[in-house]
């Protein structure tokens, strides 16, 4: 998946605002080979607010989905922190991953600079996409 180097730095600071609770968001743009391209990022609070766990919003859903159908855009990725633990899904994270086309964005706050890595969840298989950050 590319992504902007813009985007990075705004999941970088999303993230680092909800520590020590997971961050979460919703990313939209085109889908391709390779998990697709990244273009817009709405950062959404972590209804679980809890350190392990993320809930986005449905009502957060259902907002940004209204604004990818008028920017002809498709739900590309779904990002969320680990504030404390490696950037790979967690049982939570497999059992509860409801988007198996989308590429499942995972920032870890446990390295710095903080590690960004995407996988593809789907009935319970995790797969890496690679991730590439791009130039603004
Ligand atoms: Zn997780």
């Amino acid at each position: 998946m590319r992504l902007p180097r813009w985007m990075w730095e705004a999941m970088v600071r999303h993230a680092k605002e909800w520590a020590p609770l997971e961050a979460c968001g919703l990313v939209g743009g085109r889908t391709g080979p390779g998990g697709g391209e990244a273009l817009v990022f709405q950062p959404t609070p972590n209804e679980a607010a809890s350190p392990v766990f993320y809930t986005v919003p449905p009502r957060e859903i259902l907002r940004f989905q209204r604004r990818l159908d008028e920017e002809g855009l498709e739900l590309v990725a779904v990002f969320h922190s680990h504030p404390a633990t490696p950037a790979y899904p967690s049982p939570t994270d497999v059992r509860l991953a409801f988007y198996p086309d989308a590429v499942y964005l995972i920032l870890s706050l446990a390295a710095e600079p903080p590690v960004l890595r995407g996988f593809h969840i789907q009935d319970g298989a995790v797969r890496e996409v690679p991730v590439e950050i791009e130039p603004s």
